[in-house]
């Protein structure tokens, strides 16, 4: 078969997000080309089955034509409107005035960005300028959670606590701590979800103490940790380090970019916690990858201290061309109706006991130790020795071996570095695709213990 020659050109000139530059030279690119509902199709006609909806994003799943359709209007009534000069367009204020409507009743203002990295930003920025201007600029340090996710724009990758956003990159900053992961299945403290949660709250109120809390700005966290291998903390977590970070006097930062949009049931994880953030980040599912966009949602304290700190007509110096973009707004509000009166939510939360079944099942597989999820986010974690919880050697590159031999069985989900396999199915699952999906990982599973060198270390 001739090879594609766009195959060379990508070599040649486009820089991919988060790969080995040698490994993507020699491996090359795979091309997808097209996309219907939960599916997807490659330049060899491939159809595959995607559990990851794009990067965790796509919920609505693929061609929703009334995406299209308010993207399409959109573009050709104004493409283009800036935010700045006091400038405006409808679809980005009325998306501002559903999102308040949606979110937790703490948050009462939107600021849009192009995505998750520079709303995490965006969030420093802002929380950096309100304790400047409401007399406390002492409060600069920031405190986030080892194996969590923000970013990997030039001050989120540093609240981010994976080592490869860090590295050669001279991050974190000295202003940017990490308290460690409430990870139920290796948690020092046992699986017990009282223990996880103490440990939690007493390791942020240690970190407060050594720091001193007159110099600790706020805590950024995910309600699960999705990049540090979807780690699904207790029921009461989230809600037990906000009423910490309100006794402690420091923001308590909530990152919705994955979680956010019915990915764990209800529109937003805080809802179900019960959760008052004082800012939120979204990002992803508010487009559903339809074009980029992502928000920060903040409160009214927060807001209010930000706008008093500036003389009069003195401007807040933060802001983006594309702000408030107008076909991102629209497509937007598109998605936020299919969520709601299309009915996307509701099925998510309806076909969420298929998922969490069909992972659970997958326990008795010689190569899984652990099977968790929430809503239509879960994950496997294989290991080496079910009784040890011991790890296979990286030596083996699993997590490689299983994302190729998924890629041949048509079914696409993420297997992170420390064979963590990650699965965010789209909101439009049927019963029939999670018998696909779940049919496709045994098979592939199967085929990786077959290899003899996975069959003598499991
Ligand atoms: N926060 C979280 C929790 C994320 O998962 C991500 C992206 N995976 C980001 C922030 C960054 O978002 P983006 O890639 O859109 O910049």
């Amino acid at each position: 078969m001739p090879t594609n020659p766009l195959v060379a050109l990508d070599r040649d000139h486009l820089i991919h997000p988060v790969v080995n530059y040698r490994a993507h030279e020699q491996r090359g690119v795979t091309i997808l080309e097209s996309g219907h509902g939960a599916y997807l199709r490659d330049t060899q006609g491939t159809e595959l089955l995607d559990a990851f909806s794009g990067l965790w994003c796509v919920n609505v799943g693929y061609g929703q034509q009334s995406v299209v359709q308010a993207a399409a209007e959109q573009m050709a009534k104004l493409p283009y409107a800036t935010g700045y000069f006091h400038y405006g367009s409808e679809p980005a204020i009325r998306l501002a005035a559903r999102l308040v409507e949606l979110a937790p009743a703490s948050l009462r203002h939107v600021y849009f960005t192009l995505g998750g990295s520079d709303a995490n930003d965006s969030a420093i920025r802002f929380i950096t300028h309100y304790y400047n201007s409401t007399g406390r600029p002492q409060k600069k340090h920031f405190i986030s959670i080892e194996r969590g996710y923000h970013g990997s724009s030039s001050q989120s990758a540093g609240l981010t606590a994976l080592a490869v956003f860090h590295q050669n990159f001279d991050l974190p900053l000295p202003s940017q701590h990490k308290i460690p992961s409430p990870y139920p299945y290796r948690n020092p403290a046992g699986s017990d979800a009282d223990a996880i949660i103490r440990a939690s709250v007493a390791a942020l109120r240690a970190k407060v103490q050594e720091l001193g809390r007159d110099n600790v700005a706020a805590f950024f966290c995910e309600p699960i940790q999705g990049s540090g291998g979807v780690i699904v903390p207790p029921k009461g977590w989230l809600k037990a380090m906000g009423d910490a970070c309100r006794e402690l006097d420091i923001l308590f930062v909530v990152d919705e970019v994955i979680t956010g949009f019915g990915r764990t049931g209800p529109m937003f994880a805080c809802e179900a916690e019960g959760a008052e953030p004082d800012l939120m980040m979204l990002a992803k599912g508010l487009t559903a990858g339809y074009a980029p966009m992502g928000a920060v949602l903040m409160s009214d304290r927060v807001y209010q201290g930000i706008a008093d700190g500036v003389a009069p007509g003195v401007p807040v110096g933060h802001g983006y061309t594309y702000s408030a973009h107008p076909v991102s707004a629209a497509i937007g509000l598109e998605v936020l109706r299919l969520y709601t009166e299309g009915g996307l939510l509701a099925n998510g939360i309806a076909q969420a006991p298929l998922f969490e079944q069909g992972l659970r099942d997958l326990l008795e597989h010689p190569l899984v130790g652990d099977a968790r999820s929430r809503g239509l986010l879960g994950a496997l974690e294989l290991v080496a020795d079910k009784s040890t919880k011991a790890r296979f050697d990286p030596a083996l590159k699993l997590h490689e071996r299983i994302a190729d031999a998924a890629y041949r069985n048509q079914v696409i989900f993420r297997a992170f570095g420390d064979n963590v396999l990650g699965f965010a199915p789209a909101l439009c699952y049927t019963q029939a695709d999670f018998e696909l999906l779940f049919a496709r990982l045994k098979k592939t599973l199967d085929e990786v213990l077959d290899q003899p060198d996975v069959y003598r270390a499991a």
